[in-house]
């Protein structure tokens, strides 16, 4: 299990550095999060001003 960030991300880049274990990087058309660093800490989700980063 990983967060996920939907398409509503805007990239503004404010979830980066909230992830204690750098998951989070720019993708082509949104921020992604990689699934094999994520370990679910949630620290991520209240970054994000679009409400874009789910629980997967
Ligand atoms: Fe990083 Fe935690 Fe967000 Fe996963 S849930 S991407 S580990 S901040």
């Amino acid at each position: 299990m990983a967060h996920v960030i939907t398409d509503d991300c805007v990239c503004c880049g404010s979830c980066i550095d909230a992830c204690p274990v750098e998951a989070i990087s720019e993708g082509d058309s949104k921020y992604v999060i990689d699934a094999d660093k994520c370990v679910d800490c949630g620290a991520c989700v209240g970054e994000c001003p679009s409400e874009a980063i789910k629980p997967a």
